[in-house]
């Protein structure tokens, strides 16, 4: 019999190294339906774990669920800028998938443009969506997380830690998550739950498809845009990695050396 620790059974001592990968625990990942979310999640249920994928477009993240490997996972709808549909989402996978363990927050929105050309609008979608929409999905998964620990990991930008001229509202909010990070990993530290940042730098998704590529990978020193799976690698890293909180990994090809 496999046990968590290692203890006699039938006079049979068993020694597990690795018991993490053996459980199947939940991992719930907001922009689940789309590049950086979906690598993610595809890496999560590849691992074993039972996956509850997020997007507001529900028949996106169903098809997300459809290509995951393994068979209990979970789509649902949800605005993470809307505290009240956020609210309501959690207590949804608290009822009906149980303790959440990991928490992945890839859901995001990019409004490129000069500052003076900025709408309020835009700025506020920014700020509630990749910020606010942050703080709120931790907040609401911190309750699930309190009495049995968890890991959770915020996805920045490079941006957020440069600067980048046409992006100062997204910059602010990647920047502000960092902020975040770092203070979340303070408070919830004693509770085993640890909370880390990637900062991603040009990676191919529907996020970068209208962008000139070609002009950009010129100061990309591994000369390429990363792949969505190349993020999650280092998301799935954070997730697992047991004594690693308030950290941010750059997964960015050196871009921000050359910035
Ligand atoms: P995509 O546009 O490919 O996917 C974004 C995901 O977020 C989709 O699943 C989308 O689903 C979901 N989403 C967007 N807004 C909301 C919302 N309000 N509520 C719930 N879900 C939402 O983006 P990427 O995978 O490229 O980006 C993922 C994260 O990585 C973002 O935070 C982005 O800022 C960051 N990043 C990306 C980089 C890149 O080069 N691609 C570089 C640096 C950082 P739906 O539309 O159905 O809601």
């Amino acid at each position: 019999t496999l046990t968590r620790k290692g203890h006699r059974r039938s006079g049979i001592f068993v020694v597990i190294a690795n018991v993490g990968a053996l459980m199947s625990e939940l991992g719930v990942v907001l922009g689940g339906s789309r590049g950086i979310g979906w690598a993610v999640s595809r890496l999560l249920a590849a691992r074993g774990h039972r996956v509850t994928v997020v997007s507001r477009n529900l028949e996106a993240a169903q098809a997300a669920v459809a290509s995951l490997a393994g068979g209990e996972h979970v789509a649902l709808r949800c605005d993470v800028s809307k505290e009240q549909e956020v609210h309501e989402t959690f207590q949804q996978i608290q009822k009906t998938c149980g303790n959440i363990r990991y928490l992945v927050n890839a859901a995001g929105v990019n409004r490129d443009g000069l500052l003076l050309r900025t709408q309020h609008e835009d700025m506020m979608s920014l700020l509630h969506t990749n910020l606010l929409g942050t703080m709120l999905t931790c907040k609401a998964a911190l309750r699930s997380m309190l009495h049995h620990g968890g890991a959770i990991v915020n996805v920045g930008s490079v941006v957020g830690q440069k600067g980048h001229s046409g992006q100062c509202v997204y910059s602010a909010t990647k920047a502000g998550l960092e902020g975040f990070t770092r203070s979340l990993a303070k408070e919830v530290a004693s509770r085993n739950i640890r909370v880390n940042l990637v900062a991603p730098g040009f990676i191919s998704t529907d996020m970068t498809a209208g962008l000139k590529k070609e002009e950009l990978i010129q100061g990309v020193p591994l000369g390429r845009f990363g792949e969505p799976e190349e993020v999650a690698q280092a998301i799935l890293f954070l997730l697992e990695a047991p004594y690693m909180t308030g950290q941010v990994l750059v997964v960015d090809g050196g871009l921000r050396l050359t910035m």
